[in-house]
């Protein structure tokens, strides 16, 4: 074993303790015929402070397309050229999609909404969605609604919200290349406001946009340095009329030393495959992905592109004999 993996052995699997910076950098600077080593550590890691269980969430688009902000991997906003255009949905469909997600096993539901924060017409939306999905459905109700207020937070907290998600999406000193509208700072505070409402953090980013190794371990320094309780990883699917519709797909090599640094950075987080992964991974991958770290999926499409298909990925947790988290009950 080489000595990095020694020491991560030492210290995440029999410790507890996440990788540093520095560290993280050697990890995902080994060699390809290391990965399958690399894939293992993280998989015990996960196994031994995350269980073997596997939660499964669903996710709507409440609002689809036309979003003010300028996210460079985004084909949701309005100010490229890429064919997305704004669409809401209304009450009926919400609490359908939450009961067909609610039918596969999944624990977690989630409303999104493509906006730089939430007004007061989606507020009521949201808050009537949620309204109607609780007299509906046995699940749990996430929200990733952008940034928010004080008073928001605290109305979402009100409103029965469990888990709110809000991506870091880039390594602060990569953020300026991917969002010029909004800052990393304003990412971060709405973050910390939302834990110290006492919902569950769902934040995470994206990798393969161009950012530097280096950058990537930052991420996940800087995600491991906020604590969420689930940490989306996405990797980047090049979306036609984007500023970055022209970049290579990550190579799947690359994706897999970044799951399994992202749980040698954070051992206890919830870490789901969220977009990209069919492309950079594919089905092979997938399965190496779940065996190197990821404990959490998304069933169903995504939000702007086709993910696979529910079926598919609940029968390969069949056969990793990974069971889906069940719905914890209130007594
Ligand atoms: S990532 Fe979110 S905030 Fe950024 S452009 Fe897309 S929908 Fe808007």
């Amino acid at each position: 074993m080489t000595d990095i993996l020694e020491r991560a052995k030492t210290q995440v699997l029999d410790g507890g303790i996440g990788l540093s910076y520095d560290e993280l950098v050697e990890v995902l600077q080994l060699p390809e015929d290391q990965i399958p080593e690399l894939l293992e550590l993280a998989h015990a890691v996960r196994m031994k402070h995350c269980g073997p269980e596997v939660e499964v969430e669903g996710i709507i688009s409440l609002k689809t397309g036309g979003c003010p902000e300028d996210c460079h991997f985004c084909s949701q906003s309005g100010q490229f050229t890429s064919p997305v255009r704004s669409v809401w949905l209304d009450i009926p469909q919400l609490v359908k999609a939450a009961e067909e997600t609610a039918a596969t096993g999944a624990t977690e539901f989630c409303i999104v909404a493509a906006v730089r924060g939430p007004d007061e017409r989606l507020m009521t939306q949201v808050r009537e969605g949620i309204k109607a999905i609780q007299e509906a459905v046995d699940i749990n109700v996430a929200c990733s609604l952008g940034m928010l207020t004080q008073e928001q937070v605290d109305d979402l907290a009100a409103m029965g919200v469990h888990r709110y998600n809000h991506n870091l999406e880039a390594a602060k000193s990569y953020f300026p290349q991917v969002v010029t509208t909004h800052s990393y700072e304003e990412r971060w505070a709405t973050c910390e406001m939302v834990r110290e409402a006492g919902m569950e953090l769902c934040c995470g980013g994206l990798v393969g946009m161009g950012e530097s190794l280096e950058q990537r371990a930052e991420l996940a320094s800087q995600l491991a340095e906020l604590d969420p309780h689930e940490v989306p990883l996405n990797f980047l699917n090049p979306r036609p009329g984007t500023p970055f519709g022209d970049l290579p797909i990550m190579s799947s090599q690359d994706a897999l030393r970044t799951i399994a640094a992202f749980r040698l950075a954070m051992p206890r987080t919830i870490l789901r495959y969220a977009g990209g992964r069919e492309l950079t991974l594919g089905d092979l991958g997938t399965r190496d992905g779940l065996l190197g770290g990821i404990n959490a999926v998304i069933v169903g499409n995504y939000l702007t592109t086709l993910g696979r298909d529910a079926d598919e990925d609940l029968a390969l947790l069949a056969d990793l004999k990974m069971p889906i988290r069940e719905l914890a009950k209130t007594l």
